[in-house]
């Protein structure tokens, strides 16, 4: 520091600089230092004016955003470096006139995982601007009256389709309307299946439930066997950009942010997020709504 300044007097250039002071309590604090001179009209420098700010928080901002990005790179890698390998197999088997014909058959399969690495990429990308929406206080609601239980089975089955070896069951407890945005609570559930699928490795039963809790309140619940979370993490997995820290953060891909776009969304709709969970043995997500008692101007 000393010797930076000693530089800035010599040269008469503005001096700035950021550094760490010890507090009281023993933390190393991020500070910044600016000085510019003031000179008379010889270009003599009669005095210096600056100022010492704290920037800690602009640290910490800084760090948060590099690992933001980190994981934005890392998170992107996988699926379009799958799209690569498979586009080149698809290519590799066009090159010869006689075999396209025998090869037709063969190239359902890359092409299949083609299309569901593009859909991850584009639900990624649509989660990225859905943040950015509800930042800028841009998110908004289309909402209609719809039956609950159509667009949990709906779901149910679209994901059934993608997912093969995933057995999701359902169970309807009651016939309930809600007044709300289809696609968006719709975009609620398929995070909560995906993550119940996702943090599962080895038990792939996931089960269902929609009930009511009282006369104007109506739940769904997705219960899997994966592999929980510790009660410190369930305070904390509905925060922008939180995962859960350790060795799964590796083994499990993510951005963190599904869970908080979930929360946003249902409480924007007067309603509320929970979790129940034990480490080691499954986690239960719910989400909770207000029924719509209006009964006149239901559609379907
Ligand atoms: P992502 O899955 O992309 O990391 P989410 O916001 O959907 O982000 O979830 C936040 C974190 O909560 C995850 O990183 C994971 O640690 C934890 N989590 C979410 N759902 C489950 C689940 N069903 N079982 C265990 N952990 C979960």
């Amino acid at each position: 520091m000393e010797q930076n300044w000693m530089r800035a007097m010599k040269t008469g250039n503005n001096f700035e600089m950021e550094f760490r002071i010890l507090g009281k309590n023993g933390d190393y604090r991020w500070h910044m230092s600016r000085a510019i001179p003031v000179k008379d009209e010889t270009g003599k420098i009669i005095m210096w004016v600056g100022a010492n700010t704290e920037i800690q928080k602009l640290k910490e901002e800084e760090k948060r955003k590099e690992e933001f990005l980190k994981m934005v790179s890392h998170e992107l890698k996988t699926p379009v470096t799958s799209i690569k390998g498979y586009t080149q197999i698809l290519l590799s088997m066009m090159e010869d006139e006689n075999e396209i014909q025998k090869n037709s058959q063969r190239v359902k399969p890359s092409l299949q995982r083609i299309d569901s690495q593009i859909t991850r990429l584009t639900r990624l990308i649509s989660e990225m601007l859905d943040v950015d929406r509800i930042k800028d206080n841009q998110l908004f609601l289309q909402k209609e009256i719809f039956n609950l239980n159509a667009l949990v089975k709906d779901t149910i089955e679209d994901i059934n389709y993608a997912y093969k070896q995933t057995h999701i069951t359902l169970k309807i407890e009651n016939v309930c309307h809600v007044n709300a945005d289809r696609d968006r609570i719709g975009q609620v559930l398929i995070n909560f299946i995906t993550n119940a699928i996702k943090y599962s490795p080895d038990d792939k039963n996931i089960k269902v439930r929609v009930f009511q809790t009282s006369d104007d309140r109506v739940s769904v619940s997705v219960k899997d066997q994966g592999i929980g979370i510790e009660k410190n993490d369930q305070q904390n997995i509905f925060k922008q950009f939180y995962r859960v820290s350790g060795k799964n953060e590796e083994t499990f891909t993510g951005f963190g942010i599904g869970l908080y776009l979930a929360r946003e969304i249902v409480e924007r709709h007067n309603g509320e997020v929970s979790v129940k969970s034990k480490i080691g043995d499954g986690s239960e997500f719910i989400f909770t709504l207000p029924v719509n008692t209006n009964t006149d101007t239901e559609r379907g």
